[in-house]
Order: C-alpha cells, then structure tokens, then sequence
C-alpha cells in the first residue's frame, strides 16, 4: 500500500510525490522523506520510516508524532545525535557554550525525536542513500527507484537565494563536492528541502549557479580582507553587502557560514590568520 492518497500532495516520479510546505516532505511506497511542520498535511497516510535527511529541527518537526503513530525514524548515522538531541545543535552553534535562546534560528528549536535505526544501515531495494555532507556534518539524499532525488538543503535553488543570499552551511569544501555528487547522479526529478522540484537539466544549472556563489562569497572575503580583518569585521562587511536581516538569529548563522568559507579559503591558503590584541585577524594572501 503506497501514500498516494495523500490530501495534498503532488506527484513527482511514478511512484514518487511530495508534500509542499516550509519543508518539502518526500513521500515514496511507505516511506515519508523529512516531515512537514504540521500534522495535517499526512492525517491519513500510512508512514512505515520516516528517512531524515539531516539533523535540523525544521526537517524533523512531526517525527515524533509519526513515531508515536508507529513509523520508524532513520536518520544518517552522524546526524541521529541531533535528532534526539536537538539541544546539540544550539550549543554546537554557541561553540557548545549554551546560547540565550533569543539567540538561536527557529531552524534548530523543535522536539526531540528518537531514531531507530542509522540510514546506512537500513536496506531497501527502491531508495538509494547519497551521502551529500556540507550544509551539515553528515547529511544525505534519498534517490528512489522511480528516479527522484529528495536532497535534503544540499542544492540551494535561485529561488532560496533571492531569499536567502547566505543560506546555512558549515563546510563550503563538502558543500562543493556534493554538488559534483549531485551532477554526477543519474535522476528525472529533484526534490529540494525547500523550494520547487527541478528537473536533472534544471538541477545541473542550479548545481552550477549554487557554485558560482560560493565563488562570489569567496571572491568578497579575499577583497573584504585586503587589509586584516577581525572576524567581527569580515562578518559585519559581508552582512552589510549582502544586505542581511540585522537580527540575532541571522547573525549566527552568518557568523557558521562565513567561518565555514574562512576555514576553507585557509585550507587552501589564500588567506592567513593570526592572532593580534586577543582577536583574530584574516587576511588575503598576496596576489589574491
Ligand atoms: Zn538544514
């Protein structure tokens, strides 16, 4: 017996369809891909897994009441912990000191849920797992056998970035390879987490605009540090240019993404860092 019976939701593959919403919630034979923000939604659907793509709260909001009426929760192994422990990820944001709540993005408050078995270890003949780490530790896509990839936040649609000019990520090196991992991929549809599905044609071009922003973000950081720039500095500048709300909950994640790309553009050295009257500086390297 399949979900296709949902109220409201839209058909993407053969057998595929989504639940639109803040969160797009996959629905595939008996399993629902991430949930949506309210129970009325999937009122009715016999859910047997919920498969969660990652472990931030916005995409896991109904798990436990799915849970509770008898589905079992996968997540990615590396992910399970802040599923249960959404707490983790507020203090993980805080560099695990506990935030004032006031502090912390809507995206990482929610219920905690308990997970009952690791993605990688659950095996199905019809939904593949794409490890597409970047925008978190560990997360990962569903591609089911009906040809629908479910990419959790991994791809950034133009949509999100009108919206969005510094969406959430922590590691802008991973956020690229899952790009390529997305290229790579043979599918008919993409399903963001948030957003319109896409075609594979449309979800290539996406993949290479998302790329192209990264680029731009770089690009601003190295002029942004010409002169040493303390990370307050690097961060105010770059806010101000990309005109972001001037809020608390914005200015965290401002503060992850734009030491996500700092920590990357050290890596591969083009810029350095040192430590000057208890701050730290960045500065572009030369010929930068
Ligand atoms: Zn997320």
């Amino acid at each position: 017996v399949g979900v296709s019976g949902a109220v409201e939701s839209v058909k993407v593959g053969e057998e595929s369809a989504y639940l639109p919403g803040p969160v797009n919630a996959g629905l595939f034979k008996r399993c629902m891909i991430d949930t949506p923000w309210d129970e009325e939604p999937f009122r009715g659907l016999d859910v047997g897994y919920v498969l969660l793509t990652h472990g931030h709260a916005d995409h896991f909001r109904q798990a436990r009441a799915l849970r509770h009426a008898g589905a079992k929760i996968i997540a990615p192994r590396d992910e399970a912990l802040f599923v249960e422990r959404p707490d983790l990820n507020r203090r993980a944001m805080f560099s695990w000191a506990n935030p004032p709540p006031e502090m912390v993005t809507s995206f990482f408050r929610g219920d905690s849920c308990p997970v009952d078995e690791f993605a990688e270890d659950w095996h199905s003949l019809s939904v593949r797992i794409i490890p597409l780490p970047g925008h978190s530790y560990a997360q990962v896509g569903y591609l089911t056998a009906d040809g629908v990839l479910f990419s959790g936040d991994a791809l950034y649609t133009r949509e999100l970035w009108r919206e969005y000019p510094l969406p959430y990520a922590i590691d802008t090196g991973l956020v690229r390879r899952s790009l390529a991992t997305i290229r790579e991929l043979e599918f008919t549809h993409l399903v963001p987490g948030h957003g319109a599905p896409i075609t594979q044609d449309q979800a290539d071009e996406e993949a290479e605009h998302h790329l192209r922003r990264l680029d731009e973000l770089d690009a601003i950081l190295l002029r942004l540090t010409r002169e040493p720039r303390s990370t307050e500095e690097v961060i105010k500048g770059l806010a101000l240019e990309l005109r972001l709300r001037d809020n608390l909950a914005q200015y965290w994640i401002a503060v992850t993404v734009i030491k996500g790309h700092l920590s990357h553009l050290a890596e591969t050295r083009r810029v350095r860092f040192f430590l000057r009257d208890y701050m730290v500086f960045w500065q572009a390297s030369p010929g930068e």
